[in-house]
C-alpha cells in the first residue's frame, strides 16, 4: 500500500473576494476525525489503516515557497494530498510535481474555470492558476468538470489550452473517459451547488451535488497521484457542513489513491 503524505497550506492571500481558506486545513482534519462519522469510505476502505504521513501545516510568507514546500513534502515512494489555502496553491504545487510526473493529467472540479490570463493584475491570482500550469506545460491534459462561470476570454483560453470543459449545463459524468497518465485531482469546494457547501467565497447557484462529485470521484479509472482540496472559506460555514464534506471527499480521494 502506497503511503500518502498529506500537507495544508495556509494561505489565502491571492483570493480575489474573500480571505477566509487559509483557516480551512486544521478545521478539514478536525471534521475527518470527528466521532460523528467513522473512517469507513462507502467501498469499506478504513481510512485509518492507511500510511498517512501528516507533515502538518504550513504558514506562507510568500507565494513562491508553496512550490519548495511541496517539493520537500513530495517524498520518493508517497503521493501527495494538500489541503488548501485558495485555489493560486495549485500552480505551483503542480510545478513541483513536474518534475516527478512530467506527463500529468488534471482532473480540475469547479464551478470556475480559472484560466485567466491575469486577474486584477495578478498573474498568481486565485482566478489563473490553469492558466500558468497549461502554458507551461505542466499537464498533458485538463479536464474540468463543474464550471458555471465561463466568459468568453476564458472560453478562448479554454480553446487556446485545448482544455476539455464539461460546464454544469448539459452536464454528462458518463462522458469522463478513462486517464492514461497519472491523474492529479484538484477539488475546489465551490464546485459543489452552496445548498450543499456554503462554506466558500464564491456562491455560484447550479452546481454539482455531494453525491456527484462522490460517484465521479468512485468511478474514476486512473492512477491517481496527487490531490487538493481548495477554497473551503470556514467564514461562510453554516454549522461546519462544508468541513464534513471536505472531510468525505478526502476519505474517498484518499482511497482512490491508495488502489
Ligand atoms: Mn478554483
Ligand atoms: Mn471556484
Amino acid at each position: 500500500m502506497s503511503t500518502i503524505t498529506l500537507q495544508g497550506i495556509l494561505y489565502d492571500q491571492k483570493s480575489s473576494f474573500q480571505q477566509g481558506p487559509a483557516k480551512a486545513p486544521p478545521l478539514i482534519r478536525e471534521a475527518l476525525y470527528s466521532d460523528s462519522a467513522n473512517m469507513f469510505t462507502e467501498d469499506l476502505k478504513d481510512v485509518s489503516n492507511m500510511h498517512i504521513d501528516d507533515r502538518g501545516d504550513f504558514v506562507v510568507g510568500d507565494y513562491f515557497e508553496i512550490e519548495s514546500i511541496t517539493t520537500a513534502n513530495l517524498k520518493d515512494e508517497g503521493k501527495l494530498l494538500t489541503l488548501g489555502g485558495d485555489h493560486s496553491i495549485t500552480f505551483p504545487i503542480i510545478k513541483a510535481h513536474h518534475e516527478k510526473y512530467p506527463i500529468l493529467d488534471i482532473l480540475h472540479i469547479d464551478a470556475h474555470g480559472d484560466l485567466y490570463d491575469e486577474f486584477e493584475g495578478d498573474k498568481y491570482s486565485h482566478a489563473c492558476p490553469f492558466a500558468r500550469i497549461m502554458e507551461n506545460g505542466f499537464a498533458k491534459n485538463l479536464i474540468q468538470v463543474g464550471i458555471r462561470t465561463l466568459t468568453t476570454h476564458q472560453r478562448e483560453q479554454a480553446e487556446k489550452f485545448n482544455v476539455e470543459v464539461h460546464q454544469m449545463k448539459q452536464l454528462d459524468l458518463s462522458k469522463i473517459r478513462a486517464f492514461e497518465n497519472p491523474l492529479y485531482i484538484s477539488l475546489d469546494m465551490d464546485a459543489f451547488d452552496p445548498a450543499f457547501a456554503p462554506g466558500v467565497s464564491h456562491y455560484e447557484p447550479g452546481g454539482l451535488s455531494s453525491r456527484q462529485v462522490i460517484d465521479l470521484i468512485q468511478n474514476l479509472d486512473a492512477n491517481i497521484v496527487g490531490a487538493d482540496i481548495v477554497e473551503y472559506n470556514p467564514d461562510k460555514d453554516v454549522h461546519n457542513m462544508t468541513a464534513y464534506l471536505a472531510a468525505k471527499m478526502m476519505k474517498e480521494i484518499l482511497a482512490k489513491m491508495v488502489n
